[in-house]
């Protein structure tokens, strides 16, 4: 068994002036694990994510991934080892169709890894490629709308498919629900217990019935700094998680059913 972690963070810190904005976070990802990273509003999970994918340098501490440092390395290149984030506020191409938006993705990641594919034949594959992804992320029937008509969640949905299309090992996904209705959230649960299971995915969310549905294991950041990982069910009896949330004034609730029928 193949147990070289997905993600291993080593006292990876981000200073931003006085501001400790990670501070110190070590924890390691399972390949193929489904790991939810929550805590409060100011945590440091937006941070520590574009800590690991590389839209910052970590100022102290390592992140490697499958095994390797790329503490180093620029986002291309922790892209180019399956490391991905989904894009936020939207790489997406809004006059053109969602078809387009992922072969225009599908194209970018061939341009550097299917070279050596025969033209005529990589252009079929291609496509065969982009139908396949759009039907990984349920858009088929929308392929021929324009990327800016599509509804939120559906939007939300191509952005997976465009994050898909770097053939990730290790996907980012940060609140990727926000702003969704009950129904489109619970398409994209589908969707998400529907991708491969050798790709871990990671996801920063404020949906607790979301998280503990989905993930079977649970970071949580607090002031930025690492509180505890561990299974659902130790998260949610952690007295040291309770007393961070209580304190926040703003998640005093986050531990309490608020459902009820609500949205
Ligand atoms: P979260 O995603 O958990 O809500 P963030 O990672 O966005 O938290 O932010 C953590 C802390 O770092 C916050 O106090 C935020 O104000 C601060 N912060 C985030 N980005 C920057 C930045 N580019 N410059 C200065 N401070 C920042
Ligand atoms: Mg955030």
């Amino acid at each position: 068994m193949n147990t070289t972690p997905a993600l291993r963070l080593d006292d990876v810190s981000q200073q931003f002036g006085a501001l400790k904005a990670v501070d110190q976070v070590s924890f390691s990802v399972v390949p193929g694990a489904r790991h939810a990273v929550i805590g409060p509003n100011g945590a440091g999970k937006s941070t520590l994510f574009a800590l690991i994918a590389g839209l910052r340098r970590a100022s102290g501490g390592r992140v490697v991934a499958f095994g390797e440092d790329v503490t180093a390395l620029p986002e291309h290149r922790r892209v180019a080892r399956g490391v991905v984030r989904t894009f936020q506020h939207s790489a997406l191409f809004l006059t053109h169709t969602t078809r387009e938006n992922v072969l225009f993705a599908v194209q970018r990641e061939a341009g550097v890894s299917w070279s050596m594919l025969r033209p005529l034949r990589s252009r079929y594959a291609l496509r065969d490629r982009a139908e396949e992804l759009l039907a990984e992320v349920h858009l088929n029937g929308r392929e021929e709308v324009l990327a800016g008509s599509l509804s939120h969640g559906e939007r939300r949905q191509l952005e997976v498919a465009v994050a898909l299309a770097c053939r990730p090992r290790l996907l980012l996904l940060d609140e990727p629900v926000a702003g969704m209705s009950a129904a489109e959230t619970a398409r994209f649960k589908a969707l998400i217990d529907a991708l491969p299971k050798e790709t871990t995915v990671m996801l920063i969310e404020h949906d607790l019935d979301l998280v503990f549905d989905l993930a079977e294991t649970v970071t949580v950041l607090h002031l930025g700094r690492h509180l505890i990982t561990g299974t659902p069910e130790e998260v949610r009896s952690s007295e040291q998680v309770q007393s961070a949330y209580l304190g926040a004034a703003d998640t005093s609730d986050l531990f309490t059913d608020t459902t009820g029928g609500s949205q």
